[in-house]
């Protein structure tokens, strides 16, 4: 089995196609070289090496590959004609790490290795270039030191020893640059480094060049294992045993004076999509300087660097003479790069990313990958590269990667304000945008100022309108699916939840966070899309629908087999999903309509009332409103079908919990406030998720379900007078007895069927249920029998399958995340192995006894790209999710299908 993989010199060992085993870096190099593009020669160790290392240790990968690796070496040797470890004649190299996908907290790279105080002086002698030599020894120790030997800064504010010395040399000699350092500066430098090394560690500072390459291939190893590295890795799910490749390859220099320098660029622009080759590069420097940002880096082309003066009001004298473009500096190296970015796109078609390094007039490419990009430059070179003929239509929709698309349906905060913004806490990234406004810390007070954020410890269905009504929501506990959360998301409304460190004060109506204090009328700022909380005002910026994202849109639907529903509540969101593209509803939430100022109080009469007389009279004034609802709903979705789900919530959802807000319903439905508390204490249940809820209240007050009934079916009777089509479907919540169904089934036909009497006429309807049940999804054969389609709510299906409160979960599922205990979060990712057996069990034992039987989900999950793609491979009909996640659905779908 191959263990070290060599390239350069135009040929390779590996190739792009094998990033699992030679990481991405190490697959590109390979791949870079075969097809010819100047890359300096190395060789790549295995991901499989390091998993070997971490079963089997240091002592057994050393005896597994030294002899290739000194072979290697030998091969880089006679490419270069230099020799490692030679004091007259050096060969130095770089040891970089590479996962199979790129991975913050994994080792940084090591350049220059190979350095000593003898090989310095050869390297000085040789070059005739004492400031490179030293320059180049100085550099090494200080990253060797870092990243091997451990002597990085822990957290931010810790001090970094090779820093501080530096900045003490610069203080005394009184100089800006690390280009303005001495030769003499650069030894004194090399002799502290030293010494700090030795004082922090305890140990000389290796000069065996053999040694301080094992030091550097372990390093990286166990780099894999590192903190930050297994946090990442958690988070996105990347398992343990990829492991990471090591790079090992030939040192070119871009530090060797002003004929050198390193840059990097990219094909195309990564934040607009615009096709134009740009970048940026620096003159006589190495590595990161570009990124780091030690000095101004200048622009590639002459355009970029133009219009980055007038970015910068730099005057075109000015700019000519001190930051002239790689264009206009090295017109022929310019030449070469432009070729090689040409050709790297067109090879790896797609947008590159590019590092390179020039070495006193030969350039060199270091690497390249798939550029990172916005989510509007990624729709765009999508579209381009097709138009360009670049890439076929599958492979243009494959390029748009879903939850990026979110970036495109939400206002966004403007970039270089961002920049300056004083980030104050963090929470999670509940629901995607930028808002700013001023702090209320009350529902009902929402519209106190022009532009408001509702700052919560969480929020309940009460505070639907003023969510409604603010630009953002803040709150202090809840999880992504939290009340906040989910209702946000639907709204596509931007939300922070679970902010901990934020303490509330309701009394005070004051926000803290640390030794701050917020109040009332404060401005702050809210990034859904990273869950930042900012001080102050934001400036935002509209985002531009533009005609690559509906034509990507467009294309997807071509591909696409499965519908994609939107779960909306109200003739708004439905109108806004149809614009998005949703293709019918596939749940409306009818106690949302209840939230409403004038409905809740029908609804808490209903409520509250101890007869059946009394429940139908309050029910009666609520008839007419839900009818208008279902009525502008049907419209808005011009002919397609909606979904529409039976009361849901358990009941004490909907009484006043506050003693103010008591009274008031006593005084007004003229019954004593004791009436009121007992019984709101009444319906006060243990487990509310599990009580009094779903089909439960259609079966034991019938007459709910008589009067929802009615809404729905005369809603679509007065749309067919009107001359327009719907189809409405009746949607039984939380059944888990085919009885229990059965019996609001009766209860649906009779009163419709009473209808069509009374009218003289008729609409199709379709009468179905939700298994959301565990043991719905089992007893779906029989249920299928009776219902004509089926709706997975796995919301309450997870919650059930894995008995965990959904409501509760936030104080558990963040650390059993976190120690691994579970890869993500059930609610917002669907649990395939798991949960997915009910789906599949329910959907294939539902079609057992109704073959046609439609399908489809209307959880949180219907809006997430892997649980889409599941429910695609489960053979549904149909997804349904909030408004502003159907173009997402839409896309996934058709790369299912693809
Ligand atoms: P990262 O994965 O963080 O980008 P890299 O391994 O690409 O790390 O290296 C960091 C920097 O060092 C890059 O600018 C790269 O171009 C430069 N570099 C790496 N190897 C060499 C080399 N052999 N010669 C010159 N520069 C190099
Ligand atoms: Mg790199
Ligand atoms: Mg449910």
């Amino acid at each position: 089995k191959a263990r070290v993989f060599k390239f350069g010199n135009k040929t390779a060992d590996g190739n792009s196609t094998m990033k699992n085993l030679l990481g991405g870096k190490g697959a590109n190099l390979a791949e870079m070289s075969s097809i010819g593009i100047p890359v300096p020669p190395g060789f790549t160790i295995t991901t499989e090496v390091c998993t070997e290392y971490n079963l089997l240790g240091q002592g057994a990968v050393v005896e597994m590959i030294n002899e290739d690796i000194e072979d290697c070496i030998a091969n880089i040797e006679s490419q270069m004609g230099t020799i490692f470890g030679d004091k007259d004649n050096p060969l130095l190299v770089s040891v970089r790490s590479g996962a199979r996908v790129s991975m913050p907290g994994m080792m940084d790279t090591v350049l220059n290795l190979g350095m000593n105080d003898e090989v310095v002086l050869g390297l000085a002698k040789k070059t005739n270039n004492e400031q490179f030599a030293w320059d180049s020894y100085r550099r090494f120790i200080q990253m060797y030191g870092g990243v091997v030997l451990g002597m990085k800064p822990a957290s931010k504010d810790d001090i970094d020893p090779f820093e501080e010395i530096m900045e003490h040399l610069k203080e005394k000699r009184g100089i800006e640059l690390d280009t303005e350092f001495t030769v003499q500066d650069l030894k004194d430098l090399v002799y502290d480094f030293k010494d700090a090394v030795k004082k922090r560690t305890g140990q000389d500072f290796p000069t065996n060049p053999w040694n301080q390459l094992w030091g550097a291939i372990i390093a990286v190893f166990n780099s894999w294992n590192g903190d930050r590295a297994i946090y990442y890795r958690n988070m996105n799910g990347y398992p343990a045993d990829w492991g990471t490749a090591v790079n090992v390859q030939a040192m070119v220099y871009g530090n060797m004076g002003d004929n050198s320098g390193t840059g990097v660029c990219f094909t195309r622009d990564a934040g607009t999509g615009e096709n134009v080759f740009n970048g940026e590069y620096l003159i006589n420097a190495q590595g990161e300087d570009v990124v780091a940002g030690v000095r101004t880096p200048q622009q590639i082309t002459k355009l970029g660097s133009q219009r980055w003066a007038e970015l910068a009001k730099v005057e075109e004298t000015d700019r000519a003479k001190n930051y002239p473009s790689l264009e206009e500096l090295m017109p022929s190296i310019f030449k070469e790069l432009n070729s090689y970015q040409d050709i790297l796109e067109k090879h790896y078609r797609d947008m590159q990313d590019m590092e390179f390094t020039i070495q006193d007039g030969k350039l060199w490419i270091l690497q390249t990958r798939n550029g990172k990009r916005t989510g509007a430059a990624m729709v765009k070179i999508a579209m381009d590269l097709l138009k360009e003929g670049m890439i076929n239509e599958k492979e243009a929709i494959l390029l748009v990667e879903p939850n990026k698309l979110d970036e495109l349906l939400h206002p966004v905060f403007d970039p270089s304000a961002l920049k300056k913004a004083n980030v104050i806490a963090q929470g999670l990234p509940a629901s995607p945008g930028a808002a700013t406004g001023k702090i209320v810390f009350f529902a009902d007070e929402a519209n106190k100022y022009k532009n408001s954020i509702l700052v919560r410890i969480e929020t309940s269905p009460e505070d639907l309108e003023g969510m409604n009504i603010a630009k953002g929501i803040l709150t202090a506990r809840g999880g992504m699916t939290s009340h906040a959360a989910v209702v946000a998301r639907g709204m596509g409304k931007c939300c922070i939840s679970g902010a901990g460190a934020l303490k509330i004060n309701y009394k005070k109506r004051t926000l803290t966070v640390g030794d701050h204090i917020y109040h009332e009328g404060d401005w702050i700022s809210l990034n859904g899309s990273t869950g930042n909380i900012i001080e102050g005002k934001v400036a935002t910026i509209e985002p531009e629908l533009s005609g690559e994202f509906a034509e990507i849109m467009k294309l997807s639907d071509k591909y696409s087999k499965m519908k994609v529903r939107t779960n909306a509540d109200s003739p708004k969101d439905a109108k806004v999903a149809r614009g998005f593209g949703a293709q019918g509803i596939g749940l409306t939430r009818t106690e949302h309509m209840f939230f409403e100022l004038d409905r809740i109080k029908a609804m808490r009469e209903m409520i509250l009332a101890d007869t059946v007389k009394g429940r139908k009279q309050a029910l009666e004034d609520l008839l007419p409103m839900q009818r208008d609802d279902f009525e502008g709903i049907f419209e808005a979705m011009e002919g397609h079908a909606v979904t529409i789900r039976l009361l849901d919530p358990p009941l004490h959802e909907f009484v006043p919990h506050q003693l103010a807000t008591q009274k008031d319903l006593a005084d007004e439905m003229h019954i004593s406030l004791q009436a009121v508390k007992n019984k709101v204490a009444e319906l006060e249940e243990f487990n509310p998720m599990l009580g009094h809820r779903g089909c439960r209240l259609g079966n034991t007050y019938p007459e709910i379900t008589e009067m929802q009934t009615r809404a729905i079916i005369e809603a679509a009777l007065n749309l067919k007078e009107r001359g327009v089509i719907c189809k409405p479907e009746i949607m039984v919540p939380l059944i888990g007895t085919v009885k229990e169904f059965e019996a609001q089934d009766a209860i649906i036909r009779t009163t419709a069927n009473t209808i069509f009497e009374e009218r003289n006429d008729k609409v199709e309807y379709l009468v179905g249920t939700m298994i959301e049940i565990p043991r719905a999804a089992l007893m779906a054969d029989l249920i299928a029998e009776k219902a004509d389609f089926f709706s997975f709510g796995t919301n309450d299906l997870t919650q059930m399958a894995f008995g965990y409160s959904r409501d509760d979960a936030g104080k558990f599922l963040p650390i059993y995340i976190e120690k691994g205990i579970l890869k993500n979060d059930p609610f917002e990712i669907l649990d395939q192995e798991g949960v997915g057996q009910l789906v599949k069990i329910g959907t294939e034992r539902g079609r057992s006894t109704k073959p046609n039987l439609k399908v489809g989900i209307c959880g949180e999950h219907g809006g997430e790209p892997s649980s889409i793609e599941f429910c695609y491979n489960t053979g549904m009909d149909y997804v349904s999710c909030s408004p502003y996640r159907v173009p997402i659905a839409r896309l996934v779908s058709a790369q299912a299908a693809i």
